[in-house]
């Protein structure tokens, strides 16, 4: 099934999407609302916010509906899919958030799965390239099992997320939900908080500013950075299959971090210094999806390269559309 198709899936039906209010959330419910559905968002707002969804508040096709996940999630009607995206998810708002953290992977997502079960609806959980941890097999083909250290910062997510892909296979094997688990790696775009520690959001606004870019460690860390759109459109894919997962949902196109800084600085025609910084502890070494898996059985591969995928997000941040 190729992503129009995926999209054309959604018309008329009912969607719930936990953290709407999020970068990815708030991406995923707008393509659900043009796709013709009807989006539940539900959101406790702690790393989200009402801003991301504010060209919905006028759609009768959208709701919003402030809630934290890890108490019981209650709606009346039915319901044809849960998309499970509500977390912290920037390595930054986890270390600061760690229960939360670790509460809304392991009890979010068992209510999550709740509700899918009770309303017979397919469930989708965003899990996440973290599970691999700082891997020793490049790049990472989703039967790579990570390492991970279990008592490490980093562990409050990255275990939580673990623990949810296990529980979205308990869910499937008992018969007690149609599951489908997808691993987001590194996404980015639009509507990415400017303060939530992640690297092309610092970058960006270090190099508008003329502040020095501040790259973790040497900088030859790699990651592989996927646009927003080509990430919705492989959620939505993977909803609208019939496929179990896990199925990486990324970019391959891997640069290390300090290329990324110089990159943005070039796009930014910023002279902000690079200033070389603590790298922190357990940062992954290398990060690039295989993809394989996505492209046979979903017919999904990203379309957007990175230095313009950069640019619509440098646009956003000088005032353009959210
Ligand atoms: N990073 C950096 N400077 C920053 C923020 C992040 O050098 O101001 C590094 C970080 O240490 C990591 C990489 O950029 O090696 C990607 O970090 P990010 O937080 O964006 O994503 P994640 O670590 O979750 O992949």
């Amino acid at each position: 099934m190729n992503t129009d198709d995926a999209s054309r899936t959604f018309a008329g039906r009912k969607v719930v999407v936990t953290g709407a209010a999020g970068f990815i959330g708030s991406h995923l419910c707008e393509r659900l609302v043009q796709a013709g559905a009807h989006v539940v968002g539900i959101d406790n707002l702690s790393s989200g916010c009402l801003d991301n969804v504010s060209c919905l508040k006028d759609v009768a096709a959208f709701e919003l509906i402030e809630h934290d996940i890890t108490t019981p999630i209650e709606l009346s009607g039915s319901v044809d899919h849960v998309l499970h995206l509500a977390s912290p998810a920037s390595p930054l708002d986890y270390a600061l958030h760690p229960l939360a953290t670790l509460k809304s992977g392991a009890i979010g997502t068992l209510n999550a799965l709740e509700l899918a079960s009770a309303k017979r609806a397919r469930f989708l959980l965003a899990s996440t390239s973290e599970v691999y941890g700082d891997p020793l097999e490049h790049p990472q083909a989703e039967p790579y099992r990570g390492n991970v250290n279990p008592v490490g910062p980093r562990s409050v997510y990255d275990e939580a997320k673990r623990y949810a892909e296990a529980l979205t296979a308990s869910f499937r094997r008992e018969c007690l939900a149609d599951t489908a688990i997808v691993r987001i790696f590194n996404t980015y775009g639009p509507r990415m908080r400017p303060d939530d520690g992640r690297a092309v959001p610092a970058f960006l606004q270090q190099a508008r500013t003329g502040r020095p870019l501040t790259v973790a460690g040497d900088g030859s860390q790699t990651r592989s950075l996927c646009y927003i759109s080509d990430t919705v459109s492989g959620l939505l894919a993977m909803a609208a299959s019939g496929h179990q997962g896990p199925v990486n949902i990324g970019n391959p196109e891997e640069i290390t971090i300090l290329q990324l800084a110089e990159e943005i600085r070039r796009l930014c025609g910023s002279s902000s210094a690079v200033e070389f910084v603590p790298l922190p502890v357990d940062d992954p070494r290398r990060r690039c999806p295989d993809i394989a898996l996505a492209r046979a059985v979903l017919g999904w591969a990203p379309r957007v390269g990175l230095l313009d995928g950069l640019a619509l997000t440098l646009a956003e941040m000088d005032g353009g559309a959210r």
